[in-house]
């Protein structure tokens, strides 16, 4: 079982001061815009940054490099997990994709203010972006949390992914129910689920884990189709 806390802990000063950073901003922008129900500075180091770096012992553990890994987090909200991880990791180059611009640009101004280098916000969408030549099978990692069931959600990450690569979906309690209703998807986008991989932040127990996908073939051209027609009639259903 992974903690992630300890990955929060084994940060440097300079790593703790960007979350520090983000952390003020979040609180001070969520009081204009919606960005998270919770606000204590403890709960949003657990359920938003602790819970993003659980990834890093996912990645470090697929990707046994230091070389740059491309990684683009779709719905990622106020930047989650996305900025989190490159804040964590340096060797990422992240893309934060988002439909809605004032969380695009609250990102933004996370980005200028914690000086996070390695990353960049982009207003869109996934289903759209996902079959632009930049992003078409560019990306040798994808990440989503909380964004949608999983067989809607490969749908709209698989196209993104490198073949060899991996999209990594954030789940809690709901995991193995929507891991079975979404085979056939994650086998028409061309994937195969490698591991669940179980994590916890701190002491308290949970069900939480990161389910990884490695895109075992081309994903057809298709796919993903518009955000309706994927949600009437999900892949598989
Ligand atoms: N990943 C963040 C935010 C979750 S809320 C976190 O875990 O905190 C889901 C976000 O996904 C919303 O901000 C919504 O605007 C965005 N979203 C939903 N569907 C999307 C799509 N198809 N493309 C891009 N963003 C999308």
């Amino acid at each position: 079982m992974i903690d992630a806390g300890n990955v929060f802990e084994a940060l440097s000063e300079e790593q703790v001061e960007k979350f520090d950073v983000f952390a003020r901003l979040l609180r001070e922008e969520n009081r204009r815009i919606n960005l998270t129900s919770v606000d204590g500075v403890d709960q949003i180091r657990a359920r938003h940054f602790c819970d993003s770096l659980a990834g890093v012992v996912v990645i470090e553990k697929l990707f046994e490099t230091s070389a740059k890994i491309s990684l683009v987090d779709i719905g990622s909200g106020a930047g989650f997990p996305g900025l989190a991880l490159a804040i964590a990791l340096g060797h990422l180059d992240v893309v934060s994709v988002e439909a809605t611009g004032k969380k695009v640009a609250f990102q933004q101004r996370v980005i200028d203010e914690a000086n996070i280098a390695n990353a960049k916000a982009v207003q869109g969408r996934a289903e759209e972006l996902a079959h632009d030549v930049q992003c078409r099978e560019k990306f040798d990692v994808v990440t989503a949390r909380a964004v949608a069931p999983l067989g809607i959600l490969v749908e709209l990450a698989l196209g993104f992914v490198k073949c060899g690569g991996y999209f990594l979906a954030w789940k809690g309690a709901k995991g193995e129910k929507e891991i079975a209703e979404a085979k056939a998807a994650i086998e028409t986008m061309g994937g195969e689920i490698t591991e669940q991989v179980k994590y916890q932040v701190g002491a308290e127990e949970s069900n939480l884990c990161i389910v990884c996908i490695k895109k075992i073939k081309p994903t057809p051209k298709e796919y993903p189709r518009k955000f309706g027609v994927i949600k009437k009639r999900t892949l598989g259903r």
